[in-house]
């Protein structure tokens, strides 16, 4: 891989399509800022919709080309997995290109990536175990049975805020199971797709099986989701953006798996050691500056505890370190872009103009150090209301509300009052009400005692707003195939070809 952050410096970045890194048609190139100065650093081409169409025909043309399509299962598996090796020997230059980008820290990228190649070898196997079923008929000497198969072109939409994680569960099963891809990677983040695309060359895919047009969501995206030629649609973003997007696919008929944003509860009961439950708090909404889609931003306490819990958050709040993400003493890294500092700001105005309270952080950090980046303070809200703007909407940064509830079945009404339904976590040494909480809650994610575990293993979504289709386990392979249905009649009788067999 040749791209590096240092590479990327003062660069100029193409689009990849059909196997080569090639000019926009348009000739326009936007620029990518880093967070920890709002510097710009690189550009990346801004694709329109005729170089979407280009993309659209190589993946379309590779989806049919003997060389992917009569490739043997295992020999896709093979290639998928010599993909997850590349992966690994360049984790820690991808991680660094992330946190250049998005201003994640380091740390995090860092294991982000250096997991990525696991996942990549669970999908892998995915490649031969594909199969259908034999299905019972009600006639003589027929055979019935059902295959599955690749659906097509796939059009993949990432946000910023995890560009090759969160690409990687999709990414990893679809080309297993022999599927082409055209990825569209959010403005705010476009160098580790691209950076990926080189290895995906090195790794030996046939030309066109997979592409990545960059540029904005209103033009190379807007392109993309009404293509004709898409066989199935993977977004991950904001709500809103994917109701566009469904909107858009629906006109050509075709299906979307949308993940979605979130305002996860996150429960507290006054039976478990308050310290451990606020640093699972911590870690649920301040994590990665609060720019998680499963952001337990709603927080929940038994009334009998909310003072000591309030107390203990604040403390441990303060603690936080702010600072440049390369630095692995910092807990909490910049924003991402500068409108998402805007955003921050703007609902904890509105949070105190409701009534909520500021118990600590609520601003930008004074440090001369930290003035030219997009930082703020994590932000615990106190006296917070579910109906409160900033209770309801996505913030997608550091600010988590808090209030108190008195029994199980008021915490479960107010966990579940929400349009989203992500995630959710509780925290109780009480299994009987830990399971009462699983089965009630309205979220694709429940995490007891702990927040932010996941698995490539399991199969992980959303409800209601958050969105449908799900990503991870085996369950994704229903995502990217279609069912096919066969009939053979091997009687050899003669039919009356003017009455349909049904028996
Ligand atoms: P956006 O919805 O703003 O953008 C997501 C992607 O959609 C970007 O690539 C964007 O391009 C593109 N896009 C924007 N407008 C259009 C359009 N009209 N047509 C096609 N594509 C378009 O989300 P963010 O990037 O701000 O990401 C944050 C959001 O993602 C949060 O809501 C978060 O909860 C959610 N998310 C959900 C996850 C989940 O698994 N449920 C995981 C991670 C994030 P561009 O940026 O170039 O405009």
């Amino acid at each position: 891989m040749k791209t590096t952050v240092k590479s990327l410096e003062g660069s100029r970045q193409l689009l990849f399509i059909n196997g080569r890194f090639v000019a926009p048609k348009n000739g326009n190139y936007i620029a990518s800022y880093d967070p920890t100065t709002s510097e710009p650093w690189y550009e990346f081409a801004e694709a329109d919709a005729a170089d979407v169409d280009d993309a659209v025909a190589a993946a379309s043309k590779a989806f049919r080309d003997p060389a992917w399509r009569r490739m043997t299962q295992t020999d896709r598996g093979r290639l998928v997995r010599k993909l997850a090796d590349l992966v690994l020997q360049h984790a820690d230059e991808l991680a660094e290109i992330e946190t250049r980008d998005n201003g994640k820290l380091i740390k995090e990228m860092r294991a982000q990536m250096r997991s990525m190649p696991d996942s990549y070898h669970y999908f892998a196997g995915m490649a031969d175990k594909l199969h259908g079923e034999t299905i019972p008929v009600n006639k003589l000497d027929m055979l019935n049975f059902n295959m599955r198969e690749p659906i097509g072109v796939v059009g993949m939409i990432t946000p910023w805020n995890s560009p090759l994680m969160l690409l990687t569960g999709t990414l990893a099963p679809c080309l297993a199971i022999g599927n082409t891809v055209v990825i569209k990677p959010s403005e705010h983040a476009t160098a580790s797709t691209l950076a990926l695309a080189e290895l995906i060359t090195e790794a030996g895919f046939p030309d066109g099986v997979v592409n990545v047009v960059t540029g904005t969501g209103k033009s190379a995206g807007e392109a993309l989701t009404r293509h004709p030629r898409i066989a199935k649609y993977v977004f991950t973003g904001s709500t809103n953006t994917g109701r566009r997007i469904a909107g858009n696919a629906a006109m050509n008929l075709v299906p979307c798996s949308m993940e979605l944003g979130g305002k996860s509860p996150h429960v507290v009961f006054g039976d478990v050691d308050i310290e451990h439950a606020v640093n699972g708090v911590v870690s649920g909404v301040f994590a990665a500056a609060g720019q998680t889609c499963v952001a337990g931003s709603r927080c929940f306490v038994e009334a009998n505890v909310y003072d000591r819990f309030i107390d203990a958050l604040v403390a441990r709040t303060q603690r936080i370190r702010v600072g440049h993400p390369m630095d692995a003493e910092t807990d909490i890294g910049p924003l991402a872009l500068a409108d998402q500092l805007s955003k921050v700001e703007g609902y904890v105005a509105s949070g105190v103009k409701e009534g909520a309270k500021i118990a600590a952080g609520g601003k930008r950090p004074q440090s001369q150090d930290l003035s030219r980046g997009w930082y703020f303070e994590p932000t615990v809200m106190v006296e917070a209301q579910n109906d409160m703007a900033f209770m309801r909407d996505e913030i997608f940064g550091p600010v988590v509300g808090v209030m108190p509830f008195k029994t199980e079945e008021e915490m479960i009404e107010l966990a579940n009052d929400s349009n989203y339904g992500l995630a959710s976590g509780i925290w109780t040494q009480n299994i009987d009400r830990a399971m009462r909480f699983a089965n009630q809650i309205e979220a694709g994610t429940v995490w007891i005692n702990t927040y932010r575990a996941s698995s490539f293993m399991s199969a992980n979504g959303g409800f209601k707003e958050s969105g449908y289709g799900r990503r991870g386990g085996f369950e994704v392979m229903r995502e990217f195939t279609r069912l096919k249905n066969i009939i053979i009649d091997y009687s050899g009788a003669m039919q009356d070809p003017f009455v349909i067999r049904l028996k």
